[in-house]
């Protein structure tokens, strides 16, 4: 049948609204649109999908991904076969799906050997479908899997074609706008990758305060929760195979060489080694001892010998603060800051400058020289360190890399959002800084350790400097870490997602598709966050001072100072915006729309519950027995509640125990 023909019967059948389907679906940018693909067509399933006969799992689950998604919008669950079950002849096969890298995609000439790694094609025919990237072995569901092209492209499909949003882990954080038909324009397009690795670091294990299950989820929920997020991970396309090595390198060497080697170690008051109190594991360098030098790349000649791809050069530091001021050393550092330029930074950029002082340089020489010696060894080794602490700021304007030395960029100890302007705009000089040098440099903030389970919402300036860094050359990104309190913080959450795979789009685009989510209530839900974003931005001077006065790491004991910030009546006013939102979709209290408001409501109620037990834990005049009453009155929350996966409850239960000093297992004893 001609295709006017085909758009005419239709437009009789179905009425506008199939146009408007049509219209829908049609990506902006894209050139004339000759021909359509049916997939689905008045409820009734029109294509099949076909995966290779020797397919690898990450091809057959992206099929599965695009099968499912497309019953969600649809209700109709479209056949998946084999590649050599399919019958040339069939009328049933008229309209053919191809995902992965299947014999028919050769020859239609997709070859996907010429795409950069982990892009893929999507070529729409009249009749035919390929989605197809370079695929390789391992577990679908692994960030670290290498080869996943054609999941990609099936990701990019469903976003850009059927408008699917993954707003939190789980059923109900999965939109998906429902249409009886789906018919999409033909083109072809190269999906491509934004970065070359994308991470945002699960806290689902926190190592020894592993998930405390008298307090945080049950063993069954955990296993639920885990399952969850990394499917949800995966469909926003996080993947960090391609990121070299990094590490803190020289944790530990004191212990181990301290003795022998001094002249390797730190400097200070004349002595070599640890000053008072310091842990010896984090002893910082004399990255200028030449005897430091030799012993490096030894040990790296070692692991070459034994390595069949070159392995990195990695000379990040022990986790601390540079310290050494041994004559050498300070000979290396750049021009350090007046008092008069201090005296107009904030607290945090002063603390960048000294404690004890700029290191910059001293590591950018020590980083270059060392990678200069290794390249001639192996002309393709890959340098890595990291920029942190008092070796942050930017370096001298001679100072220039291969881009074969990677560098992270993390900053730390103060730059919670929301910040001042003034930090945020350093923050991007700094970045730039880097950057000119020539080295890859990549994003690898803490930022998203701060908030517990509480509605700290910072989407908007969070997402200026994401979008910043992304249009300035970052090579990767690596987030530490994922608390995942979907239920408080969910805008935030949203974007730093949503940014990885649309970092041009405009952030308020992007929060509208979170909240249209939230059908007739969507407005009230926008109001819901501005709130919380308005309340936490006003307050973002008090809670440094708050943590401060309290000595309390913003890192690992936010739940010290929560309730100051979030007393009863800030609670109050946010509640009754969450009424009009229920109020706005009670026409259908059972719909997915009413059912993601009360998602935020038990987000809500739990962190109130919180807050109200950490008000307790502050008072000294607070009983045990008051304490255990509001714990048990939070934990039976959790209990019945911890299946909607509004927060994470490995993470509100080690904030818990390291801002109350509650032994794990304080309820319950
Ligand atoms: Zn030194």
């Amino acid at each position: 049948m001609p295709l006017d023909t085909v758009l005419l019967k239709r437009i009789l059948l179905n009425g506008i609204a199939v146009l408007i389907g049509v219209i829908l679906v049609t990506s902006p940018g894209r050139t004339a649109v000759i021909d359509h693909f049916p997939l689905v067509e008045d409820a009734v399933g029109r294509a099949v999908v076909i995966i290779p006969d020797d397919s690898w799992p990450i091809a057959t689950y992206a099929a599965e991904e695009l099968i499912e998604h497309v019953a969600l919008r649809t209700g109709v669950s479209l056949p998946l076969i084999n590649e050599s079950d399919l019958l040339e002849d069939s009328k049933d096969q008229v309209y053919r799906i191809f995902i992965g890298s299947t014999r028919h995609a050769q020859w239609a000439g997709i070859d996907v050997s010429g795409l950069k790694p982990e892009e893929a094609v999507i070529r729409i025919s009249k009749t035919d479908l390929f989605i197809a990237g370079e695929d390789g072995p391992g577990d679908p569901l692994d960030g670290g899997h290498a080869w996943s092209g054609t999941l990609w492209g099936v990701y990019d499909f469903l976003d850009r074609e059927l408008g699917v949003r993954w707003l939190w882990p789980g059923e109900l954080g999965t939109f998906v706008p429902r249409s009886n038909n789906l018919v999409v324009p033909s083109g072809e397009r190269i999906v491509e990758r934004r970065f070359q690795w994308q991470r945002v670091r699960q806290t689902t294990n926190r190592g020894r305060w592993q998930n405390n299950p008298l307090i945080g989820f049950t063993e069954e929920g955990l296993k639920s929760y885990i399952e969850a997020e990394n499917i949800f991970l995966r469909r926003h396309g996080m993947s960090f195979s391609r990121k070299p090595s990094f590490g803190h390198s020289f944790g530990g060497w004191w212990p181990q060489y301290g003795e022998e080697h001094p002249e390797w170690f730190q400097k200070v008051d004349g002595v070599r080694g640890p000053t008072p109190g310091q842990n010896e594991n984090r002893v910082s360098m004399c990255v200028t001892s030449l005897s430091l030098h030799n012993k490096i790349i030894e040990d790296w000649i070692k692991e070459l010998e034994n390595s069949d791809k070159t392995p990195a050069l990695r000379l990040a530091e022990a986790d601390g603060r540079a310290h050494c001021e041994c004559e050498r050393c300070l000979a290396w550092d750049g021009p350090q800051v007046t008092e008069e330029e201090l005296a107009n930074m904030t607290r945090s950029m002063q603390r960048s400058y000294t404690r004890p002082r700029n290191a910059s340089d001293r590591y950018a020489r020590f980083w270059k020289l060392m990678h200069e010696r290794a390249e001639k060894i192996a002309p393709d080794v890959v340098t890595t360190a990291y920029v942190y602490l008092n070796y942050f700021v930017e370096p001298s304007d001679h100072i220039t890399f291969s881009s074969n030395v990677h560098l992270d960029y993390v900053p730390w100890t103060g730059y919670w959002f929301p910040r001042r302007i003034q930090e945020q705009e350093w923050l991007k000089e700094q970045w730039m800084g880097w950057q000119k040098t020539g080295a890859s440099v990549s994003y690898r903030p803490n930022y998203f350790h701060d908030g517990y389970i509480m509605p700290h919402v910072f989407a908007r300036q969070f997402a200026e400097k994401f979008q910043f860094v992304e249009q300035n050359g970052a090579v990767g990104t690596d987030f530490d870490a994922l608390k995942g309190h979907w239920g408080t913080q969910g805008t935030t959450l949203y974007l730093l997602m949503r940014l990885h795979n649309r970092p041009e789009a405009r952030v308020d685009d992007l929060l509208r598709e979170y909240y249209n989510a939230f059908g007739e209530a969507a407005d009230m839900v926008n109001a819901y966050f501005d709130y919380w974003e308005a309340h936490i931005t006003r307050n973002r001077h008090n809670f440094d001072v708050g943590q401060a006065e309290l000595g309390a790491s913003r890192l690992r004991a936010y739940a010290k100072f929560a309730h100051q910030f979030f007393p009863p009546e800030v609670f109050s006013e946010a509640e009754a915006i969450l009424d009009d939102a229920r109020s706005a979709v009670k026409e259908h209290p059972d719909s997915e729309y009413a059912r993601r408001v009360e998602f935020l409501q038990l987000g809500l109620d739990h962190a109130r519950k919180a807050a109200v037990l950490g008000a307790l834990f502050a008072d000294k005049y607070s009983s045990r027995e008051q304490r255990e009453a509001a714990y048990r009155n939070l934990v039976d929350f959790r209990r019945k509640t911890e299946g909607w996966f509004y927060s994470n409850l490995v993470d509100a239960a080690y904030i818990e125990t390291s801002s109350w000093n509650n032994e794990p297992g304080f309820i319950g004893k």
